[in-house]
């Protein structure tokens, strides 16, 4: 398909305090795609991305590529912090959780492909900081939710996908929330080869559920539930594998 992109400059901008090395993903979890275009234009909402993609595939350029945008906040990923100077943000129109989660329409998802391809071949972004916001974010972030199809643009080129997906048919009899021991310090330094911030204390504690679930919304959809089942735990192991290698 051919990208339709209209100009609607931001001005919640400012200049990058680094290269560009990542991509994140976001929904909008608003009403509609005017009100979330007028707040991302809004001086006064001090928030902004890149790039805004329409349920109906129209992209609009909000911040050149080369400046930092507003949208990361406060967040982390690999060792970094200050996202905003090192990523190009994508907010797409869904009105995410608070609005029941309703689908990505197709022409939607083809549109962010294209566009997230084109931004791929501009910078050196390596795959595993291709994230969700709620992966760089987890204790305050959702989105883009556990509803994108994450798979289907890893299969374009796009992020993180293991071959082997875990195996749903074995019974959730692996790790839970309180448990302690050598194994969930394994599962906490497989989260952190992946990228996330999480401190390996050996206890499955509530910031260990947290990025759990935050895993899950990412590579495991079907069952965002913040307990590491053994089908989570496979998941888990092959994604750090995939990101490989460890975190500097
Ligand atoms: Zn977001």
């Amino acid at each position: 398909m051919t990208l339709r992109v209209v100009d609607a400059p931001s001005p919640n901008s400012n200049e990058r305090r680094h290269p560009v090395d990542m991509l994140v993903l976001h929904y909008t979890g608003m009403a509609d795609g005017p009100s979330a275009l007028a707040r991302l234009r809004d001086p006064g909402s001090e928030v902004s991305a890149h790039y805004l993609v329409e349920e109906d595939g129209t992209v609009f350029a909000l911040v050149p590529e080369r400046k930092r945008a507003w949208h990361a906040g406060r967040s982390w990923w690999r060792g970094d912090d200050d996202l905003n100077s090192r990523s190009i943000g994508i907010e797409i129109v869904n009105g995410g959780h608070d609005y029941g989660l309703p689908p990505f329409p197709d022409v939607q998802i083809e549109a962010v492909t294209e566009l997230a391809q084109g931004i791929l071949s501009r910078w050196a972004i390596p795959q595993n900081r291709i994230v969700a916001h709620s992966d760089i974010a987890p204790d305050r972030k959702e989105d883009p939710g556990e509803r994108f199809p994450w798979k289907r643009l890893a299969d374009a080129g796009i992020g993180l996908w293991p071959e082997s997906s875990g195996d749903d048919r074995v019974a959730p009899v692996g790790l839970r929330p309180g448990d302690r021991g050598e194994q969930v310090a394994a599962l906490q330094r497989a989260l952190a080869n992946i990228g996330y911030r999480i401190e390996v204390t050996d206890r499955f504690d509530v910031a260990t559920e947290t990025v759990v679930r935050a895993f899950q919304r990412r590579w495991r959809p079907a069952s965002v539930t913040g307990q590491g089942d053994l089908a989570t735990v496979l998941l888990i192991n092959a994604v750090a594998k995939l990101a490989a290698p460890p975190i500097r």
